[in-house]
């Protein structure tokens, strides 16, 4: 059976049919509110998919702004026809790549490189692990270990943001977690699994699923809200048989704290909490960033559109890749917005390009992973 069979078109183009064009989505698109270009809202992109369907060959602009689409879900939450515009979208880019028309030029390099160096930053493969901190260097235990834990750090925390990587591991060792890395930690496959390339994505998806059947892996904890969308959702969508039990590293450390296993020194700070996509429309994960920070000592402010009306960050579905100056438009509106210095998230790929984007416009904030926050109280 090919990929392409799990997409069924008469209920992808049954999903098009229902839009009433009220325009209702275009106001909340992060997209249609920053990118420059025709068709960049969320009503236009399902026109696009319609008329895909219905055998019209898109035009080059059309192909382009389902791409800049970074499946945030925003769009979802106001449509008065319940469709579900950011998986149609999704499931539009499959039948482009199907029907021969995408991805775009970007996206096969990058794809490229991720087949070389088996990460999705371009960096060397030899340098991934080079996150571990000497302290912790001879006490980690590796895929041979016991244990059916595994703590798979991803692309983003392991080369860009190696502050999260070693805190999620400095708080599950702290609390006496059994978990183990692998040497040779691949990248989950979201990019090509994004980008419609899901022959490309089961590739990997596949060799991952077996390093984790060899390690004997059973629950899998990540710090990533891209990694963990890849593994709960996309991974059993391609491989029927996957069924590993995927947690974010914020879901343990609430579990850790609530058992009493784990003990902060909650310090003054005040703190923005910006609620990643993935973790928060896509999962529901509100509450407990929030109890965590509370019991470091936080005091939060909320941004002006928090938990289901989040603004994106603007790097989601390879649009950065696409678009560094649009993710950064889009990411700085999310900074003007705060109101305190720090801001905190749960996806390493947010505090990127937050911080990429802070940077460069000189907006004088800086994001942090919730772990990073964690990590500090407990010293
Ligand atoms: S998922 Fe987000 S970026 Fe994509 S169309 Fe909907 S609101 Fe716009
Ligand atoms: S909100 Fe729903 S019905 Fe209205 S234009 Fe957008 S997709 Fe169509």
């Amino acid at each position: 059976m090919s990929v392409f069979d799990l997409i069924d078109p008469p209920a992808l183009l049954e999903s098009t049919n229902q839009c009433i064009q009220c325009e209702a989505c275009l106001e909340v698109c992060c997209t249609a509110n920053s990118a420059d270009g025709l068709f960049m809202n969320p009503m236009d992109r399902l026109s696009i998919i319609n008329r895909l369907l219905k055998g019209y060959p898109p035009l080059p602009d059309e192909v382009k702004a389902l791409y800049y689409c970074t499946e945030c879900g925003k769009c979802d939450t106001v449509c008065p026809q319940e469709i579900p515009i950011s998986q149609t979208i999704a499931d539009g880019k499959v039948m482009m790549v199907k029907k021969g028309f995408g991805p775009l030029p970007k996206h096969e390099k990058m794809i490229k490189s991720i087949f070389e160096k088996r990460n999705a930053v371009g960096k060397p493969a030899e340098a991934r692990l080079d996150w571990i901190p000497d302290h912790l260097k001879g006490k980690i235990q590796f895929e041979e270990a016991e244990g059916d834990t595994l703590l798979y750090v991803g692309c983003l925390s392991s080369y860009m943001d190696k502050a999260t990587a070693a805190a999620s591991l400095e708080i599950l060792m702290a609390a006496g977690e059994e978990v183990k890395l692998l040497r040779d930690e691949y990248c989950c496959g979201i990019y090509p699994y994004n980008a419609g390339k899901w022959e490309e994505a089961k590739t990997i998806f596949t060799e991952m699923a077996e390093t984790f059947k060899k390690a004997g892996i059973k629950r899998i904890i990540v710090p990533c809200a891209g990694c963990h969308r890849a593994f709960s959702t996309y991974y059993p969508r391609l491989l029927k048989d996957f069924d590993i039990k995927v947690l974010h590293i914020a879901e343990v450390i609430k579990e850790l704290l609530d058992a009493g296993r784990l003990t902060l020194s909650p310090s003054e700070q005040s703190i923005t909490i910006h609620d990643a996509c993935k973790m928060g429309r896509k999962f529901g994960l509100y509450d407990i960033p929030r109890e965590i920070l509370a019991a470091c000592g936080a005091t939060l402010t909320e941004l002006p559109e928090n938990r289901d009306e989040a603004l994106c960050c603007g790097s989601g579905a390879g649009v950065r890749s696409l678009d560094a100056p649009l993710s950064m438009k889009i990411a700085g509106k999310v900074l003007n917005t705060a109101e305190t210095e720090t801001l905190v998230s749960t996806c390493p790929f947010c505090i990127f390009n937050m911080n990429y984007t802070s940077r460069k416009t000189e907006a004088g904030k800086k994001a942090v992973h919730i772990a990073t926050i964690v990590r500090s109280a407990m010293e």
